[in-house]
């Protein structure tokens, strides 16, 4: 129950030059950008772009935000970014919705009255603080289930309201109907809805949705240049490899130019030394959730394992300190699960696979960690069972990594099979899934050629220019549209 209080927070954005962009686009798309951000200053003048999510960190959301507004800054518009404040009972009801997005019944817990009620309350909280911000004519873009809510009270001071969702599932069931069915009341107040991709857009918001696929950012700390060595020095700080001699320092790169160091170490559960610096490493690097399939992950790995003896490589699964990311409560069951398994495999596998907790209190060296452990992979999987659209898929086709993917959701429109990446064409399938996986270990010039095209793709498709430029679509749509409302 919430008390009363419940206030979103600001993170401040610092503004970023859109000028970084000019040496990697070429010519024409750089003319372009610069064009699509003038149009977005002389569009918002005197009116502000709020974002609206829930958490600060954790989860492509909170990873993409920032970066986007950060340009939408440097082009001059004054892009907002506030995180809601929710109770564990709320953040429950929102896990909740978000498996139902994806067609699947989470912990099965109800979303009735009650539910309906609690988080009504909470956002009803949050909404107090936001209306004292928000002015007429002001553009809000909530983000995902757990603000859709918001949508109606903001519609009535005259804000233009969009919400944007970031997950879906391309054949709805009884769940999928359910979430929409209370998620309706908030959707009905918004102008516009944007989606990941056409599969994903439900009846009631047919007639005002906009598709926009996500992005990354290629300038973050994330996806900054590393040489091998620097790589390898983070991890075996971390504790994810053995220590080299005369390694150099495991040095990175702040988003302000100021060179840091990481200092904290991950949390592993693992058996005997930390993998060697030349032993192939597979990795998968995300939140602890059922739909990530990380399970799935260890089990496809045994059996390649078992199946194939004098394969040399070991398995890593990373994410977030469980603690530290406030809208996923499932966070430490799926991680207790994932070890269960672990401990079920032979004393032989579980030294060759390592279950990583990064730590989050520092959202660069996070991202210097990720990175690193992108960069040295020999082959990055993510065998997701559900995925609007899966970041990390792009992060490692950015860093020419050959990724293999399963042929859900939005990862089907970021891996071309054979192409850019390998798709596993049915999820659970762990046998398909590990032979993916053996043919990359076992291939290294597919990989690399792979992994070549997988750079060049996410350069045309999938970086913060592409996005900025939706963007500005979005908002000569949303203008459009009140005109003739
Ligand atoms: N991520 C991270 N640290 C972690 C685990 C994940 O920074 O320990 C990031 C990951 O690099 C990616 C995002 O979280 O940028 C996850 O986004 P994705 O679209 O893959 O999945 P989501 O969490 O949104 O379902």
């Amino acid at each position: 129950m919430s008390d009363g209080t419940l206030k979103p927070t600001e993170v401040h954005i610092q503004a970023e030059s859109l000028t970084r962009f000019a040496p990697v686009l070429g010519e024409a798309r750089w003319s372009a950008l610069q064009a699509h951000g003038e149009q977005a200053r002389a569009r918002m003048a005197g009116r502000t772009f709020w974002n609206v999510n829930s958490t600060a960190r954790g989860g492509g959301v909170a990873e993409m935000l920032p970066r986007l507004l950060a340009y939408a800054r440097g082009a001059g518009v004054d892009a907002r970014w506030l995180v809601l404040e929710g109770t564990p009972d709320f953040f429950h009801v929102t896990k909740r919705l978000h498996h139902a997005l994806h067609g699947s019944r989470g912990d099965g817990s109800a979303l009735g009255g009650s539910e309906r009620a609690l988080y009504d309350e909470v956002l009803r909280d949050n909404a107090e603080e936001l209306l004292v911000l928000v002015r007429p004519g002001d553009v809000v873009l909530l983000h995902d289930p757990q603000t859709a809510g918001l949508a109606p009270a903001l519609a009535a001071v005259g804000a233009l309201v969009v919400w944007r969702c970031h997950v879906g599932c391309d054949t709805p069931n009884a769940e999928v109907e359910r979430a929409w069915e209370f998620l309706a009341p908030g959707l009905a107040a918004a102008r516009l809805t944007v989606f990941s991709r056409a599969a994903y857009v439900p009846p009631q918001c047919a007639d005002r949705a906009i598709i926009i696929q996500p992005s990354i950012d290629i300038f973050a700390v994330k996806n900054q240049p590393m040489a091998p060595e620097i790589s390898r020095a983070i991890l075996a700080h971390t504790g994810l490899l053995l220590s080299e001699p005369d390694a150099p320092e495991p040095l990175f790169t702040r988003a302000d130019g100021v060179p840091a160091r990481v200092s904290r170490r991950a949390d592993i559960v693992g058996l005997g030394a930390a993998s060697a610096p030349d032993t192939p490493l597979v990795v998968q690097v995300s939140r602890w959730d059922p739909l990530k399939d990380p399970a799935g992950v260890l089990r496809g790995f045994a059996r390649l394992a078992r199946d194939h003896p004098g394969l040399r490589a070991d398995l890593v699964l990373a994410g977030p300190s469980v603690a530290s990311v406030a809208d996923d409560p499932e966070a430490a069951t799926t991680l207790n699960g994932v070890i269960k398994v672990w401990r079920e495999q032979t004393h032989a596998l579980r030294q060759r696979v390592h279950l990583v907790c990064l730590p989050m209190a520092d959202r660069e060296e996070n991202a210097a960690i990720v990175n690193a452990l992108q960069r040295h992979a020999t082959v990055v999987v993510q065998k997701s069972l559900q995925e609007g659209f899966g970041l990390t898929v792009t992060e490692a086709m950015w860093k020419s990594r050959p990724v293999v993917a399963s042929a859900v959701g939005g990862i089907q429109d970021q891996v071309v099979s054979g192409v850019n990446g390998l798709l596993v064409s049915v999820p659970g399938d762990v046998a398909e899934f590990a032979d993916a996986v053996r043919s990359l270990l076992e291939d290294p010039v597919l990989a690399e050629r792979l992994g070549a095209q997988a750079h060049q793709d996410a350069l045309a498709h999938f970086t913060g220019a592409r996005h900025l430029t939706a963007f500005v679509h979005l908002l000569e749509a949303l203008d459009a549209r009140t005109v003739t409302r």
